[in-house]
């Protein structure tokens, strides 16, 4: 997101509009100096102590039945970046609202779009639904920041909230990049770093973590323009600044590569960036 500062909005925006690149907030922050090294992830799996076995001759049923998902009953919030109806009402999108960190960003974006127009709301918005289908599956209550793909916003400090408001055990913001750099192709996952509370700490780190490693195991490349082995510590996105729950945002690829491109406008690779999150949010929630 870094590098999308620039305008990169379809042309059919007016004049007006603040463009804009991909990321949750608009122009500002300067890059964090991110020195925090990422968090070892120790997890101490404790393994039950088994129950003295009866000495019964009749066959007793196994200690605990794994066939309850863990994951199930809790809560997800899916925050598919921008929105369709962003690009015509500037005014709405371009109020300066609460950031974090005692800065103020637009309350949102248009978002960036492929070479051939196909925009970062409408992929987001779709990838969400999907991520969305797949968790409610299991049982897992999602929260959606927005219902459709043609309204505007809401502001940044405002999906934080929603997140923060459900009492989310995840939030997981959805973007795509729009890097113009020569190559610039590959997924990151950003965290807010320094933490600004607990659940900034090792929960969301986690959680960026778990993201990166699945969408890898799932055969997407990490970016090899921005952030580190598929991570970017981030002290510039109002929407982890502001949350008070476990929280990270996949920029999915870079919508200005033309095979990442291709992928992210078919519906078949929609789906695989959706089966790649929602695997992630799973195993993040079972950890
Ligand atoms: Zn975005």
């Amino acid at each position: 997101m870094v590098a999308v500062r620039r305008a990169t909005a379809p042309l059919l925006l007016a004049g007006a509009l603040l463009l804009t690149g991909c990321s949750d907030d608009a122009p500002a922050a300067p890059a964090p100096a991110a020195p925090a090294p990422a968090p070892v992830v120790t997890r101490t799996t404790t393994t039950p102590t088994p129950s003295p076995s009866p000495s019964s001759v009749t066959s007793v049923a196994p200690p605990s039945t794994p066939s309850t998902p863990s994951e199930a009953g809790k809560v997800v919030v899916l925050d598919p970046g921008h929105n369709g109806g962003n690009g015509a009402h500037p005014a709405e999108i371009n109020r300066q609202v609460p950031a974090g960190r005692g800065q103020t960003k637009p309350c949102n974006t248009t978002g960036t779009a492929t070479n051939a127009g196909y925009p970062e709301h409408a992929f987001t918005f779709d990838v969400a639904q999907r991520v969305g289908k797949a968790l409610a599956d299991k049982g897992i209550k999602v929260v959606y920041t927005r219902q459709d793909d043609n309204g505007v916003g809401p502001c940044v400090d405002r999906r934080a909230a929603i997140g923060n408001d459900a009492d989310a055990d995840a939030v997981v913001s959805i973007h795509a990049d729009g890097s113009e750099a020569a190559g610039a192709n590959g997924f990151h996952v950003a965290y807010s770093a320094p933490p600004l509370n607990a659940a900034q700490g090792e929960p969301s780190t986690r959680l960026a973590q778990t993201l990166r490693d699945t969408m890898r195991t799932g055969g997407f490349s990490t970016a090899n323009y921005i952030g580190t082995n598929g991570l970017s510590a981030r002290a510039d996105l109002a929407g982890l600044n502001l949350s008070t729950r476990p929280a990270a945002l996949v920029e999915c690829g870079n919508m200005r590569n033309a095979t990442e491109a291709a992928r992210m406008t078919s519906a078949d690779g929609r789906q695989q960036f959706a089966t790649a999150i929602a695997a992630a949010i799973e195993a993040y929630l079972a950890s």
